[in-house]
């Protein structure tokens, strides 16, 4: 028998059966191995009825009674009486109709569950039930159960997995020795007959830490083989011009944060090497990201190279533009917008500056990695918010150069240590963590929509103060669609009947003409507008230091990590900022907005936001949808640890082991592809 014959082969199977495992996704016999099980059932300890005693308890019982009831529309209950010869007890089961045919069936089963209190008697409640005679000749107590689908069950696939024993046994180990040294992990064989065919509960724990641990390695082995390969591939040396950098931090209106001068001198000593850099400069909302990339393209451009300068959103590349503008304008340097709702003709005249090198350091957004725009010697690309880009568009840009341009990635969603080290494993990092000197913490409060009262005192003596008021609204509506303008229009129309009804309104959201955003943004930034009502396109970036309150409506609608954002919008200044959560009904408030209103910290936010989603909600769809991960905890950051010194030293010591074990190198092969700048 060899792994990768049809599941058809396998006796007692059968092409009916095949049929059904096919269904599932089970097509070979190395598939049914890995179709490992869901969850185990724990009868290591069965006990007679009589010496029940409350708690988890297995039972080995035949069926006296079975009844089943409707207690209300939402509750099925069926209730069974059951026996051995030490005696009677009963069992119920919430909304699972189907067991009162199952229990009727007759003979004996095996029961395993919580033993407790419901309705004035203890009885054993919705106990995992299987038929004595279905289970596996050699059963080990623990019975593995496995998804189960349409005609195929879990006894089905235990019947054939007990005849694929012998074979699980000669599967040959996956990883090189020196990869599992000194972990007292199991060999794979052996992690996967404690799943298959457990004895005991602690014994299934170890077998799925060594293939999370697997995985872990496949992730770190990868990326620590693109930070090598970068390391070799050539890039432009961008000289370091002391005596200019010491003139552009003398220009600069403020004095720089430690944390950003560290992160700038970690930058300038990148640019200043013959191999690319691939840095990721991590920092919360508002620590101040934007003029340490400035910084990066000022030294660029005074050695002659351009700067490619990538935003998410239209808005921000032009705010970025500006920004850039009055940094780098006093010292002859030309910054350029290129962005799609340009006109042709303009488009078409700045490509040409932009190829002809007459324009150092170009803003725009994806219109940038279009294939008609060409630099003359691009030297460094900055990608502003980098969450908002996949992979795919970062090659584009920087295939756009003979030889590999400088990479500088920037993001305001922090990410825990842990996570960082084994999704961005080959990135350098920086981080900002202080805020520029004098923020104060912006004061976030929960406020009831039947209650806004607060709101409209504090946001009537801030406008007074001459500060100006966001208000945001989510997107969609309740039915699902996007819905923006009504929504937008509805907050407008009870604004103009509540207190604030003679105060200076503004519109902003994703449907408006590009022009029109701008002059909406730009009248806000000057003060012409006290109340900007937006959708969450404002979330990400948008600097308007004078903006001192951040309403936000429908705020359990919101992601943790875009509340934080959506909150960064102010405290942007040395006056104290106010941000008022407003959810869209009046019942006790849900965990999220709790944490977002406990804490200002989005290194602390993002390490609760994992916790509570989980790392392939957090990160997963935005930039790693096809992750290979099905037992790794990215937030294991003892394991991760270890995965990483593990494939460090094994690099160091036997890499050309990888290519004998051919099926690691090519899931290694595979994630380098899948997380790869170059
Ligand atoms: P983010 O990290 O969120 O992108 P920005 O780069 O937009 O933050 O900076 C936020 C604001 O703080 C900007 O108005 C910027 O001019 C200002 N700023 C940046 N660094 C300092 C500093 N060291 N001192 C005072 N203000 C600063
Ligand atoms: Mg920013």
């Amino acid at each position: 028998m060899r792994l990768d014959e049809p599941i058809e082969t396998l006796k007692g199977v059968g092409p009916k059966g095949a049929e059904k495992f096919r269904a599932a996704g089970i097509l070979t016999v190395k598939d049914l191995i890995y179709n490992l099980p869901r969850t185990y059932q724990d009868f290591s300890k069965v006990v007679s009825i009589a010496k029940i005693k409350p708690g988890n308890v297995s039972l080995r019982v035949r069926v006296a009674e079975v009844r089943g009831r409707r207690l209300r529309r939402s509750l099925h209950i069926s209730e069974a009486v059951l026996e051995d010869d030490s005696g009677k007890l009963r069992a119920v089961w919430f909304n699972q109709p189907y067991r009162v045919a199952q229990l009727d069936s007759g003979g004996e089963f095996l029961m395993s569950g919580e033993y407790g209190f419901w309705r004035d008697r203890y009885q054993l409640m919705n106990p995992g039930v299987e038929k004595a005679s279905e289970l596996p000749l050699r059963s080990g107590h623990i019975l593995p159960t496995y998804r189960e689908t349409k005609g195929l069950k879990s006894y089905m696939i235990r019947r054939v997995m007990a005849r694929l024993r012998p074979l699980i046994v000669m599967i040959p180990e996956s990883l090189p020795s020196g990869l599992l040294a000194g972990l007292s992990l199991p060999s794979l064989s052996e992690a996967l007959l404690a799943l298959h065919f457990p004895t005991n509960l602690s014994d299934i724990e170890v077998a799925k830490r060594r293939l999370a641990y697997e995985e872990l390695l496949i992730m770190q082995l990868g990326s620590l083989l693109n930070k090598q390969e970068n390391a070799a591939l050539k890039s432009w040396r961008i000289l370091f011009d002391e005596p200019a950098a010491k003139a552009f931090v003398a220009a600069l209106p403020f004095k720089l944060t430690d944390s950003q001068r560290a992160a700038a001198w970690q930058i300038i000593k990148d640019l200043d090497a013959p191999r690319p850099m691939t840095r990721l400069l991590q920092g919360d909302v508002g620590s101040g990201k934007t003029v340490v990339a400035g910084m990066a393209a000022f030294m660029a451009a005074r050695a002659g190279f351009q700067t490619a300068f990538l935003a998410p959103t239209e808005i921000l590349a032009r705010q970025h533009a500006d920004t850039l503008y009055r940094l780098l304008e006093p010292f002859g340097i030309e910054v350029a917008l290129l962005v799609g709702s340009l006109k042709p003709a303009a488009k078409d005249l700045l490509k040409r500056q932009i190829v002809g090198g007459s324009v150092a350091v170009t803003v725009g957004t994806h219109a940038l990695l279009t294939g008609d725009t060409r630099f003359k010697k691009l030297g460094l690309v900055v990608v502003d918010e980098q969450h908002r880009f996949g992979v795919a568009q970062r090659r584009a840009l920087l295939k756009k150069s003979s030889r590999l341009p400088h990479l500088l990635t920037m993001t305001a969603t922090p990410i825990p240590r842990s996570l960082a080290l084994t999704l961005y494993g080959e990135l350098d990092i920086s981080l900002l963590k202080q805020k520029p000197a004098g923020r104060q913490t912006v004061i976030t409060r929960i406020c009831s929509p039947n209650s806004r009262d607060p709101i409209y005192k504090t946001a009537l003596s801030e406008i007074a103060a001459g500060h100006s008021i966001y208000v945001v609204c989510p997107a969609i509506n309740e039915g699902g669609d996007s819905n923006e303008i009504k929504n937008v229009e509805n907050e407008i129309a009870r604004l103009r009947l509540s207190p604030l009804k003679n105060c200076r309104i503004g519109q902003l959201h994703g449907q408006m003409k590009p022009a029109d955003k701008e002059a909406a943004i730009a009248a806000f930034a000057l003060g012409k507008l006290d109340l900007l009502v937006a959708t969450s396109v404002v979330e990400v970036g948008v600097d308007v230091p004078r903006a001192s309150v951040m309403v936000v409506e429908g705020a359990e609608r919101f992601g943790l990590a875009q509340l934080h954002q959506l909150r960064g919008r102010v405290g942007r200044s040395d006056r104290q900022s106010y941000c008022f959560l407003v959810p869209s009904t009046s019942a006790a408030p849900g965990r999220r907005l709790r944490e977002v209103a406990l804490s200002d910290d989005g290194f602390y936010l993002a390490e609760a936001d994992l916790k509570l989603r989980g790392p392939g909600e957090v990160y997963g769809q935005a930039q790693h949808g096809r992750l290979p991960l099905r037992f790794a905890d990215l937030t294991d950051a003892n394991l991760v640890g270890r995965a990483r010194s593990a494939a460090r030293r094994f690099l160091s010591q036997t890499p050309d082991d990888l290519l004998k074990y051919q099926q690691l190198n090519r899931q290694v092969e595979y994630f380098r592809h899948l997380t790869s700048l170059n």
